[in-house]
């Protein structure tokens, strides 16, 4: 039998990113895939195939809509949803490749099969032969897969997950996605884009609900002049196609109301969040625990119930985000190699790549209202700036939340072009806990997006924005 330093079970961002860096740090490490190919769900079914989709179907709307301010004009365009489809799948064929090639560069053993727990250091592993290998230490990075509500099921057809609607082959004409969070939204805005009609059906009273409170309502606006319907405060209970030939059927009831609904349309997304991954693991065989909610249950150092095995990304508590996987996969990493790595749970960015893009860290103004916490708001609309006007990008605003009175940096929020670019510069600042006036000190290019930040910190500092 095979034995290694480090075994990772799966190839997401959570656990190839944790092989290389074990291999970096002179490790014995094998990486273990029950599919043929890399990459997980980030690569195949997620962040890379939907943000094609984004980039592909923006330009499409841009050239329709948009380049006439410009003066530019295309007559006849015509959409290829062949043609977009197969851009997809080879920007994932690409990158995959990139990933095997990482995997041989850095002599990680690789094993094709489903690993399951023999014993607290041996996994069998079913595929093409089967084998046994053994660890002194593993890691479970066995990600997630979309869930669906109660009496609510996937049929892969009609009733699509995410995982369907980034390989549909054809463009539907009318879609209902259920749910207004991060998939729901960024997969409204490119069937939007394409000619789609969208509806979604939300339960909670704003869209992405998880983000400050102010990007959903400002993007909630923008959606409206986009073209998407959505219906807030309403919970789905029933989807069905009653008949095949027939439309699919959503039933919704309202939550503060007594209002229900019932829409129909060709496809119904169902985007309501996504379930750990741990089916056929065997965890019980290694005395590993799953909280309430299936997750690994990880305590200090992200170590499960079974020291020498650690679990990481989507599978283990926090947000379900390829960057927060990888972050973890190299903390675990480095503290096998001795090394004191690092961790900051409230510094992980989230981005949701809308049109426009809507980008958050730290504290929300609701979570600082509910801590009690005495703190100052800066707010910078994009439309104010020069770089804006040029571009004809002009919605969307930057919020600044800091404390009072010491003006350290507690949150940042954007809604607006380039949001997902332009929050690293707060997540610089905030690394580093700088203040309101730091980075307001600083001097940001003109005509650039970033002076929105520079602007917000100075409100919020009160020095007062300069272009307000
Ligand atoms: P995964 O990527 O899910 O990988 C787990 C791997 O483990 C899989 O390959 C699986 O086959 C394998 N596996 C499971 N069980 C076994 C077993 N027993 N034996 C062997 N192998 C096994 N996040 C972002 O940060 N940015 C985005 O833009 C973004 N966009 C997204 C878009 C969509 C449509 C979706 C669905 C998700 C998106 N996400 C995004 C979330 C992101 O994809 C996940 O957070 C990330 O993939 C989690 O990484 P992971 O390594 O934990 O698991
Ligand atoms: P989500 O948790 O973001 O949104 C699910 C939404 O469904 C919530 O707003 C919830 O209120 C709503 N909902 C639940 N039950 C409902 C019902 N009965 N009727 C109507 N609405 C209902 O989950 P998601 O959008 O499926 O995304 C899953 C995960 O994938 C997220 O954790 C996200 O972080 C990750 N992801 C990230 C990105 C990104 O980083 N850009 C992109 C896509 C996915």
């Amino acid at each position: 039998m095979d034995t290694f330093d480090v075994i990772v079970i799966g190839s997401g961002p959570g656990g190839y990113v944790c092989a290389i860096r074990c291999a970096q740090l002179g490790m014995k490490t094998a990486l273990v895939e029950k599919y043929p190919t890399l990459g997980g769900t980030c690569l195949n079914v997620g962040c890379i195939p939907s943000k094609a989709w984004l980039d592909s179907s923006e330009k499409y709307a841009d050239l329709v809509h948009h380049f006439q301010d410009h003066g530019i004009r295309a007559d006849g365009i015509t959409l290829d949803f062949g043609k977009m489809r197969q851009r997809v799948e080879k920007v994932v064929k690409e990158v995959g490749g990139g990933v095997n090639f990482l995997m041989k560069k850095n002599k990680i053993t690789l094993h094709q099969g489903l690993a399951s727990f023999k014993d607290p250091h041996t996994l069998k592993i079913a595929g093409k032969e089967n084998r046994e290998i053994s660890g002194k230490y593993l890691v479970i990075a066995t990600g997630s897969k979309p869930s669906t509500l109660p009496g609510v099921t996937l049929d892969k057809k009609r009733i699509i997950s995410s995982t369907e609607a980034l390989y549909l082959d054809q463009l539907p004409k009318t879609l209902l996605v259920v749910g207004g969070g991060v998939i729901g939204c960024e997969l409204a805005c490119v069937f939007n884009r394409l000619g789609t009609k969208v509806t979604i059906v939300e339960y909670a009273d704003n869209l992405l609900v998880t983000m400050d409170r102010d990007i959903g309502l400002g993007l909630g606006k923008i959606f409206k002049k986009q073209g998407i319907d959505f219906h807030l405060n309403h919970a789905v209970s029933s989807v069905q196609v009653p008949d095949q030939k027939g439309p699919v059927i959503v039933v919704s009831s309202g939550v503060k109301t007594k209002e229900s609904l019932e829409l129909s349309a060709d496809l119904c997304l169902v985007a309501t969040g996504r379930r750990p991954y741990t089916e056929g693991l065997d965890l019980e065989k290694a005395g590993i625990k799953v909280n309430d909610r299936g997750r690994v249950v990880t305590g200090k150092d992200l170590r499960t119930s079974c020291p020498h095995i650690f679990a990481i990304g989507d599978v283990a508590p926090g947000p379900m985000l390829a960057h927060k996987a990888s972050e973890e996969g190299v903390f675990v990493a480095e503290l096998l190699a001795g090394q004191k790595p690092h961790l900051d749970y409230n510094l992980i960015p989230s981005v949701v790549y809308t049109h426009p893009e809507a980008a958050s860290l730290g504290a929300t103004e609701g979570q600082l209202l509910e801590r009690n916490v005495a703190y100052s708001v800066g707010t910078f609309p994009i439309k104010a700036l020069g770089r804006a006007r040029a571009s004809g990008e002009s919605e969307g605003f930057v919020k600044v939340l800091a404390s009072v009175p010491q003006d350290e940096i507690l949150g940042v929020h954007m809604l607006g072009p380039r949001a997902s670019d332009m929050i690293a510069e707060a997540l610089t600042a905030m690394e580093f806990r700088a203040s309101c006036e730091d980075v307001a000190r600083s001097c940001h290019a003109h005509p650039t997006y970033s002076e929105a930040l520079m602007e917000a910190c100075l409100a919020a500092c009160g020095s007062g924005a300069l272009h307000l």
